[in-house]
């Protein structure tokens, strides 16, 4: 439900929030695991935990007075200079034709982003463009080409698997001169994987062509496989720049930092659907937070931190190391700490894009009438019904219910609700959420 994860996430916001020097090492630890959850290439975290590790340490000899938010602001902020470093649009500054060459592995989304590069930029930077395909090998890749090639408004030059790539590309070039067009782009051969001969062809197609842009297309959900790739690519081509595709995926997109760090060259859009309107100015610090698996982490620390009751939290705390457990007046503080957190809706922006899609599919108004009611009906209970729910059978669960004026049902699923975060606390108690509870409590 929307509230387990927010309370999962505050909770995890809480331990970042009070983190001291003898901690460092288990946030990075948790920074690691997110990053390699996110797909990054293990090399490329290891280097970058050194880096954070680096500057960390650094905060703390300044005397950070809440080192756990320097920390997660050096970790973002770090994650989103090394993606953003050298961020520029596309460089068109050529003698025209300016050529720009697409190249990557097959189904890396090449033929797609060459029409969305066309049309972007026939629509805002209003050039005329020239689009071509080398790739010999699928005849269904040249018509694939002239399809998206005519939805983007763009002209298109006709190729056949019987003609040699350099050939081709020669004759587009000569074309594109001879009818003063600003922008040719040549899209190329599919690589299933890493392939000589196939390297060989494109370098040689580099040689001939002189493009003022080498874009180096990858898919955001590459994996761990990414960061060969794009050694493969970098010491094929001299890489000018990088577009990350299908970041409308699930993935969460780890590629972008292996690949940017691997080849050096800046990552300039990103792909967001299909459709040849899916092609966006890569957004660095959007994607440190979504490879980070939190939105805006800066804000949402801030925001919880000034909302948490300290004292309470160590009083739950301190309950459940000498085992008399979880009651609902534990819930009810649990409940009440959410509403002092500037309500729901004002977390919701905070969230990353993909949860928030999800939990937007919730009536906001409703969530936050439905917390209102519910402490309502807590505080209708007796100090004794609160401390020992099991004594709440049909005819206090009728009191309260008209003291609370809500229906017994409520009441019901309420004590329900109560049931299942008790056992989930029982069940975390030894381990990560003890953990948490002392961290929280200082
Ligand atoms: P190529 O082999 O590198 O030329 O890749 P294609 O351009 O043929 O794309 C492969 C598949 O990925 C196609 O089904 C595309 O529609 C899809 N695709 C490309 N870019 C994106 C993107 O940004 N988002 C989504 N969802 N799909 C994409
Ligand atoms: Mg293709």
């Amino acid at each position: 439900a929307l509230t387990d994860k927010l309370t999962r996430l505050v909770k995890e916001m809480r331990g970042q929030a009070r983190i001291t020097e003898t901690n460092v090492q288990d946030m990075l630890r948790e920074v690691r695991m997110a990053l390699l959850e996110a797909d990054v290439a293990l090399p490329v975290v290891r280097d970058f935990i050194n880096r954070v590790k680096e500057k960390a340490l650094g905060q703390e000899v300044m005397g950070s007075l809440s080192p756990g938010q320097a920390l997660v602001s050096i970790v973002s902020r770090e994650l989103a200079a090394t993606m953003g470093e050298g961020v520029s649009d596309i460089n068109l500054a050529a003698q025209p034709p300016a050529v720009i060459l697409m190249a990557g592995l097959q189904g890396a989304g090449k033929t797609t982003t060459t029409a969305k590069l066309a049309k972007y930029l026939i629509e805002k930077r209003k050039k005329k463009v020239l689009t071509v395909s080398g790739d010999v090998y699928r005849p269904a890749a040249i018509e694939q080409l002239k399809t998206v090639t005519a939805q983007a408004g763009a002209e298109w030059f006709p190729s056949s698997p019987d003609q040699k790539p350099v050939d081709i590309a020669l004759a587009a070039l000569d074309y594109a001169r001879r009818h003063f067009f600003d922008v040719l782009l040549v899209d190329t051969a599919g690589r299933l994987a890493i392939d000589a001969a196939l390297m060989a062809e494109i370098t040689q197609l580099h040689a001939v062509l002189k493009p003022v842009e080498t874009l180096f297309v990858v898919d955001a959900m590459q994996g761990q496989d990414a960061i060969n790739t794009a050694k493969a690519f970098k010491e094929a081509l001299p890489l000018t720049g990088i577009i990350l595709t299908k970041t409308d995926g699930d993935s969460r997109g780890g590629a972008a930092l292996s690949v940017r760090q691997i080849t050096g060259a800046p990552i300039k859009f990103s792909g967001t659907s299909e459709k040849l309107d899916g092609l966006e100015v890569f957004d660095a610090e959007r994607h440190a937070g979504r490879i980070l698996g939190m939105g805006d982490i800066l804000s949402l620390v801030e925001q919880v931190t000034a909302g948490v009751d300290m004292a309470a939290a160590q009083k739950l705390a301190a309950k459940m190391k000498s085992g008399d457990g979880f009651d609902l007046n534990d819930f009810l503080s649990q409940i009440q700490q959410m509403k002092n957190m500037g309500g729901l809706s004002s977390l919701l922006d905070k969230l990353p894009a993909q949860m928030a899609a999800k939990a937007g599919q919730v009536d906001m108004d409703k969530a936050e009438k439905d917390i209102k009611r519910k402490e309502g009906i807590i505080q209708s209970m007796t100090p004794l019904e609160r401390r020992k729910p099991e004594l709440i059978k049909a005819t206090r669960k009728r009191r309260i219910a008209s003291g609370s004026g809500v229906h017994v049902q409520e009441v019901n699923r309420l004590l329900n609700e109560f049931e299942q975060m008790q056992g989930m606390m029982k069940k975390l108690k030894g381990g990560g959420m003890m953990k948490m509870m002392k961290r929280m409590g200082g």
